[in-house]
């Protein structure tokens, strides 16, 4: 019947001086919130606890964007048995209600954008575009997984004459999601609301430096009607309670977005039987990436230039898709480097919230000296062809530029998650595929050609997961470019995309004679 494609919502369209100001309201209002304390949702009921940390504004960490108070063993365990005795009403809800309650959430966030994006902004120094941006993905995921799973209550029938047969899903169980702080609220809302959505009771443990978001996210999954013990915040340590969640015998499914380290470590631990334990544990792990751009001598520079500049240092290069690699062919090599350098040159750098922004500060003060210690063996491996100075009240990292780096070098084959960039000089498209292929991972990759051969090859045989040509590789779309990658980068679910659900269900067939 509604075939219509999937339309997501649109962002905020920030030339019109009403929404700057609105923007501005409503950073104002968040910063009078600030040093607020956020307590863990367990079974319906905010809990104290012993252990706080505090959030800061990564712009400016002299400001406590909020204090969280960190779920102990002991109280992860209340949440598991809660989540446990409200399955099986929640398993029996009709995916209707299930759904309304997604959508209702959706409604929620796009009612309270501006206050959402200011949150984002604040807590993990986001600039404001992007922030906004990310709000529009977590309302797209709200809304297109309660499509989704709609459409896929509906069951599939194979009937043949005098047989009946019927195909369809049921819930797993208990999912324990883990997720990252770069896309503090739509990775997390994405995986949470896919997880209940599917029929599941859903712990959410979200990364340390973003737990004020997911407690915003808390606030409006409650507010749209999701039942106690169904839906559960429990912010914690990533090596106690993370890993308490993941071991857990009556955990069914694991959703974990996050470092390829971890990631590896939740598969191993998921993958070991507990006394008692009667089912497998489904494991959803998206992990790094190490991507690349190809440039080719045939690309628009002045297209490739602007492409590579926005996939790199957005976000300071803390985006999962984010530009790490530029493989250039020698033609081109060093008329590319100089107008990249060039380009580079005009970002704004500076606090988040500023309008004029372009690159704001790294997360904390570990990933700002873990950045600082690659550009270091930059310095030994190849050469710096930029670095941009800083301010240092926040953490912030100027985006830096290697040349003639080596295709095997640290800085061209680790993840480094900040604003630095590996130009790589090839002789020819050939050697560039194969040097853009020689990481462990395949997540996201770029082409800048007009050579229709250099796009059909780059197609076949470009080992990634969402390969863009001619256009920037960050920002994928819900239900238009569904992401996630393979190799180390991830166990090839596509967040945003048709099979996503199905990770989080279990498919029956029922065969009736008669
Ligand atoms: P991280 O792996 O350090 O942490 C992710 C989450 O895992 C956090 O909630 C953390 O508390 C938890 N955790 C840590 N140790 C744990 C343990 N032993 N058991 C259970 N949970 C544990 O990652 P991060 O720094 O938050 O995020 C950045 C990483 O995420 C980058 O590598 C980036 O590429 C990746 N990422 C991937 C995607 C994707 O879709 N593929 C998207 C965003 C980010």
């Amino acid at each position: 019947e509604e075939e219509e494609g999937f339309a997501g919502v649109a962002d905020t369209d920030y030339a019109e001086e009403k929404a700057i100001k609105l923007s501005q309201q409503a950073l104002q209002d968040v910063r009078r919130q600030f040093g607020k304390t956020y307590l863990p949702l367990v079974n319906g009921e905010y809990v104290q606890t012993q252990d706080f940390v505090d959030s800061v504004n990564p712009s400016n960490f002299s400001e406590i964007v909020g204090k969280i108070g960190l779920l102990s063993v002991e109280q992860a365990e209340e949440a598991m048995k809660a989540a446990k005795s409200a399955f099986p009403a929640w398993r029996k809800t009709p995916v209707k209600r299930r759904a309304e309650i997604l959508r209702k959430a959706g409604d929620l966030m796009e009612q309270r954008r501006a206050e959402f994006s200011a949150w984002i902004v604040l807590e993990v120094g986001k600039p404001v575009r992007e922030a906004d941006a990310e709000v529009s993905e977590a309302i797209d995921f709200c809304r297109y997984y309660a499509d989704e799973m709609e459409r896929l209550d509906k069951g599939v029938n194979y009937d043949v004459p005098g047989e009946n047969n019927r195909y369809i899903y049921q819930p797993r169980g208990i999912a324990v999601v883990i997720s990252p702080w770069n896309f503090p609220l739509a990775i997390a809302c994405g995986m949470t609301v896919a997880a209940l959505v599917a029929g599941n009771c859903t712990l959410l443990k979200p990364a340390e430096t973003s737990s004020v978001i997911a407690a915003k996210l808390t606030e409006v999954l409650v507010e749209a009607g999701i039942p106690k013990g169904v839906f559960q915040y429990v912010p914690g340590k990533g090596s106690q309670v993370g890993a308490y969640l993941v071991n857990h015998v009556d955990t069914h499914v694991i959703a974990f977005t996050g470092s390829q380290e971890v990631g590896c470590r939740i598969y191993a631990e998921a993958a070991i039987l507990k006394p008692g334990q009667k089912h497998m544990k489904r494991v959803i792990a998206e992990m790094g990436g190490k991507n690349a751009i190809v440039v080719d001598e045939s690309a628009d520079l002045d297209a490739a230039v602007l492409g590579v500049v926005q996939s790199a240092f957005g976000y300071s290069g803390q985006k999962c898709s984010a530009c790490s690699r530029v493989i250039v062919v020698e033609p081109i090599y060093n008329t590319f480097v100089e107008r990249f350098v060039e380009a580079t040159k005009s970002l704004n750098i500076g606090e988040a919230e500023l309008p004029s922004t372009q690159v704001g500060p790294c997360i904390d003060a570990a990933a700002r000296d873990r950045i600082r210690e690659y550009i270091e063996k930059g310095h030994a491996e190849a050469k710096a062809a930029l670095e941009m100075p800083a301010p240092d009240n926040g953490y912030f990292i100027g985006p830096v530029i290697f040349s003639e780096v080596s295709p095997d070098s640290t800085i061209a084959q680790q993840e480094i998650f900040g604003p630095v960039v590996a130009v790589i000089r090839v002789k020819d498209f050939e050697e560039a595929l194969e040097v853009a292929n020689g990481t462990n991972y395949a997540l996201t990759g770029g082409l800048y050609s007009r050579t229709p051969s250099h796009i059909e090859q780059a197609q076949s045989e470009f080992e990634v997961g969402n390969l863009y040509v001619n256009r920037n590789i960050t920002g994928a779309i819900v239900a238009r470019q569904p992401f996630g990658g393979f190799k180390l980068s991830g166990v090839g679910s596509k967040a945003g995309g048709p099979d996503y659900l199905l990770q989080f269900l279990e498919p029956r067939t029922i065969t009736e004679n008669i």
